[in-house]
C-alpha cells in the first residue's frame, strides 16, 4: 500500500478541499485518514455513512483520593501547571490543566494521587463513496494530537490492510501531529498559496519534510491571485529540486461546493477542477514511480 500524505505548512491555503478531490480522482482502492485532528474537516466533503467510534485516550491525569488527602499543599506547589487548587481544608486537580507528569504523585506524602487515563479523542470509522474514512474528535483542551494523528493511520492501516492508497489529509504547521502525519509515508503534497507567509511556510515544511525522506511535491492553489510570488514558488522549488504539480486558479465554484459540503469533483466548467485533474494525473505517475515504504 502507497501513502500519501496532503499537508500546508499552514491553515487556509485549500488542502483539504484537494484531499476530497484526490479522493474521488485518484485510481484504486483507497482508505483515507483525516490527520488534521485539531480541525477534521475531511468528513464535511466526503459525506460519510458512520460505521463504529471508539473512545481514545491519549494521556494520563492525576486524581486526588479526598480520603486520603493530609491538605499538605506540596501537590499544589510543585505542580508547574498550576492544576491543583485547594478545595475545603483538601486539594483538587483540574483535568483540563493537568498535564500527566506525575509529579504530584512523586511527593504526595499520603499515597493520594492517582493517575488516570483520560479520554482526550474519539476515532470514527466510516464509509464513503471512495473508500474507509478515519478521522477523530479532539476533546476541546486537551493535548497530545500527535498521539492521537498516530491513532488515526494506525487504525487506518489495521482496518484496510488491503487497499491499494493510504490518502492522508494531514495538519498545518511543523509541530508534532504533522511529524506524526508524515512518518512511513511516501510521497507528500504540500499545498501552498502565493504569499509571502505561504512562501515561508513552504520552505519550513519542506526542512521538516527532508527529515523523514518522503518524496515531496508542490501545488500552488489560487496561483492567479499574486502571479510574482507564485513565481517565486516556482523558482524555489526549481532550485530545491521539488516538482511542481499543480497550479489551480482562484475559483468561485470552490467556495460554492465548500458551501455545499461535497467536493469539487462535482463542480461543472470549473477551472479549479480541470487543474486538479490534471495535478492528480501527474500524482498518479509519481506514485506509480516511488518505492512504497512498506515494500
Ligand atoms: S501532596 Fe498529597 S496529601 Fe498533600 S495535599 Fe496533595 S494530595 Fe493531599
Ligand atoms: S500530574 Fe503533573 S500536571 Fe497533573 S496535577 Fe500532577 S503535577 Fe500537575
Amino acid at each position: 500500500m502507497k501513502r500519501l500524505a496532503v499537508i500546508s505548512g499552514k491553515g487556509g491555503t485549500g488542502k483539504t478541499m484537494v484531499t476530497a478531490a484526490l479522493a474521488h480522482l485518484l485510481q484504486g482502492h483507497l482508505v483515507i485518514a483525516d490527520c488534521d485532528v485539531d480541525a477534521a474537516n475531511l468528513a464535511l466533503l466526503l459525506n460519510p455513512r458512520p460505521l463504529w467510534t471508539k473512545p481514545f485516550f491519549g494521556m494520563q491525569a492525576a486524581a486526588i483520593d479526598p480520603d486520603l488527602c493530609l491538605g499538605c499543599g506540596a501537590c499544589e506547589t510543585n505542580c508547574r501547571f498550576e492544576a491543583i487548587r485547594p478545595d475545603g481544608g483538601i486539594f483538587r486537580v483540574d483535568t483540563l490543566h493537568c498535564e500527566g507528569c506525575a509529579v504530584c504523585r512523586l511527593v504526595c506524602p499520603a499515597e493520594a494521587v492517582n493517575m488516570q487515563p483520560r479520554q482526550t479523542g474519539m476515532i470514527c470509522y466510516s464509509e464513503t463513496d471512495r473508500g474507509h474514512l478515519v478521522h477523530a474528535r479532539l476533546v476541546p483542551g486537551a493535548g497530545n494530537s500527535g498521539l492521537l494523528v498516530s491513532a488515526v493511520k494506525k487504525t487506518a492501516l489495521e482496518n484496510d490492510p488491503k487497499s491499494d492508497l493510504l490518502l492522508i489529509d494531514g495538519p498545518p504547521g511543523t509541530g508534532c501531529p504533522l511529524i506524526s502525519t508524515i512518518s512511513g509515508v511516501d510521497l507528500v503534497l504540500v499545498v501552498t498559496e502565493p504569499s509571502i507567509s505561504g512562501l515561508h511556510d513552504l520552505e519550513r515544511v519542506v526542512a521538516v519534510c527532508r527529515q523523514f525522506r518522503p518524496g515531496v511535491l508542490v501545488a500552488i492553489n489560487r496561483f492567479d491571485l499574486s502571479p510574482t510570488i507564485a513565481r517565486m514558488i516556482h523558482l524555489w522549488c526549481r532550485d530545491q529540486q521539488i516538482p511542481l504539480i499543480g497550479e489551480i486558479p482562484f475559483d468561485p465554484k470552490v467556495i460554492e461546493t465548500v458551501r455545499q459540503g461535497v467536493p469539487i469533483t462535482r463542480a461543472v466548467d470549473s477551472p479549479a477542477l480541470g487543474a486538479v485533474q490534471e495535478m492528480a494525473v501527474r500524482l498518479e505517475e509519481h506514485l506509480d514511480s516511488c518505492a512504497s515504504v512498506t515494500g
